[in-house]
């Protein structure tokens, strides 16, 4: 019997008793319980129930063994939430996002919030700005991908020209758009960065861009290295191979990092649909949007981006609601607490929030830079509250991997990768200040780079001495 090969042992466990053992013979505590002495089930469903607290209790011992979220410096994503968050969270855990006639205040909440970013990201008319919220940047990725895709079928078939080789232009993304891609049956076209540059340029553009492209994606917040990419400047040069070609070629902003920083850290640029060009923006909510796990946004300039045969009609309170979507069912929680989020900080408190980041983030890439052996290529300044730098020597006797590793042993959690094309050959490491990192915190991890960096070089107090156990 193939699968079930280890599992019988603890399949067949008897009914356990409620735990705290009151009654005689019964466990006095979750470790005294059977369910403690044994393995856990791993492959097959045990054929009987057990007692929910010392189930809870022993799953959670298990997710302990995760990394630190606390500590975890490489993801983009919430990890700290204040307790009103939590209180929401729980309210919402039976809301399916789907079901906009059963949950109709759910429904109107994300409509809001829709609103509310259409506003914040300049959309010329907010009233009907059209969006909708996702399970991250990754769907409202792809739903951005798929209106730009069937815009552009449209105008080739009123052409009377062939529609069957799309493409889509754009720099050092995210894979969401590998996927988007592959699964649309899009061409790729990923300009490689030039030496130095951390994003896509400009004046790559024109040599990418054909009949055939669906549109060009622009990041503001790149994943690699947390540069923004210079979207007005997408934006001129597209123009300008209007002007030249007669080709009109829309702009898609993923803004998955930035689209929750810029309009609060840096009100001036123009990013967004202040630029004509700009038909849509993805967001991801639970980025530095702040909201738990699980929450995207997608926003059109207007109706006219979104071509109507993509939007599907739900019962809506007697009425019609459309919508966009990949998946159905879908947790409201994290779409609730993003309004309440947005009501609770205001614009003040989201650039209070970012501020402190981003002051830390570059205080941090101040010492980084002073500590030797690195180059920053990212100081936290004019983007997000990030940083990332590259070893000075590319040999040192030891590499950023090395290091990441050392990091870890002390919890840290900060990946070290190769750039994308052309730059493979520089491996970075990068650090996010999000919320939740204080700049003491920030200053207790440098304090462990520089010993993990004596460490490594030797150098460290008792590097030549003979290793010793814990003294307590
Ligand atoms: C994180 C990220 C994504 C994917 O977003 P999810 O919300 O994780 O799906 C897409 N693009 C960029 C630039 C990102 O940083």
């Amino acid at each position: 019997m193939p699968g079930v090969r280890g599992a019988p042992s603890v399949a067949r466990m008897a009914i356990s008793k409620v735990g705290g053992g009151s009654g005689p013979g019964e466990p006095t505590d979750i470790y005294a319980h059977p369910l403690s002495a044994r393995q856990l089930p791993k492959h097959r469903i045990p054929d009987g129930p057990h007692d929910p607290d010392t189930v809870c209790q022993l799953v959670r011992d298990e997710l302990d063994m995760d990394g630190n979220a606390a500590q975890n410096l490489a993801t983009f994503c919430t990890t700290w939430s204040a307790s009103q968050v939590h209180t929401l969270m729980d309210i919402s855990l039976v809301k399916n996002m789907i079901d906009k006639d059963e949950y109709p205040q759910t429904a109107e909440i994300e409509s809001r919030c829709v609103r509310m970013l259409a506003n914040l990201w300049h959309a010329p008319e907010q009233s009907e700005a059209v969006g909708c919220s996702t399970t991250g940047s990754s769907e409202a990725a792809m739903l951005g991908g798929l209106a730009m895709k069937w815009r552009w079928r449209k105008a080739r078939e009123a052409a009377g020209k062939p529609a069957d080789r799309p493409n889509l232009v754009c720099g050092p993304v995210q894979v969401c758009w590998e996927k988007f891609a592959r699964y649309f049956d899009v061409e790729l076209r990923r300009v490689p960065l030039l030496p130095d540059a951390t994003g896509m340029r400009p004046e790559q553009l024109r040599a990418y861009v054909d009949e055939n492209t669906i549109g060009v994606v622009a990041i503001l917040g790149v994943t690699y290295t947390c540069d923004y990419e210079p979207v007005r400047e997408f934006s001129d040069a597209l123009d300008a191979i209007q002007r030249e070609t007669g080709l009109d070629v829309p702009l898609h902003v993923d803004a998955a990092s930035g689209g929750f920083v810029a309009p609060f850290l840096h009100p001036d640029l123009e990013w967004d649909f202040r630029l004509p060009r700009v038909v849509s923006v993805n967001a991801s909510g639970h980025k530095y949007g702040l909201a738990p796990l699980g929450v995207g946004w997608a926003v059109w300039r207007d109706a006219e981006m979104l071509p109507e045969d993509l939007v599907f009609h739900v019962s809506y309170l007697g009425g019609d609601m459309p919508t966009f979507a990949l998946n159905f069912s879908r947790p409201g929680g994290s779409v609730i607490s993003q309004y309440a989020l947005l009501l609770r900080l205001g614009r003040e408190g989201y650039r209070q929030v970012h501020r402190n980041c981003a002051d830390t983030a570059a205080a941090l890439a101040g010492k980084i830079a002073d500590a030797g052996p690195f180059t920053v290529l990212y100081d936290g300044k004019g983007a997000l509250p990030a940083l990332s730098y590259t070893l000075k020597d590319p040999d040192p006797g030891f590499s950023l991997y090395d290091l990441s590793d050392q990091l870890r042993m002390r919890g840290w959690l900060v990946p070290s990768y190769p750039l994308p094309p052309d730059r493979g050959e520089t491996v970075i490491q990068r650090v996010l200040i999000r919320h939740g990192i204080s700049r003491d915190k920030a200053d207790l991890f440098f304090e462990d780079l520089r010993a993990s960096l004596e460490r490594l070089r030797g150098t460290g107090p008792g590097a030549s001495a003979p290793r010793v156990g814990f003294h307590h």
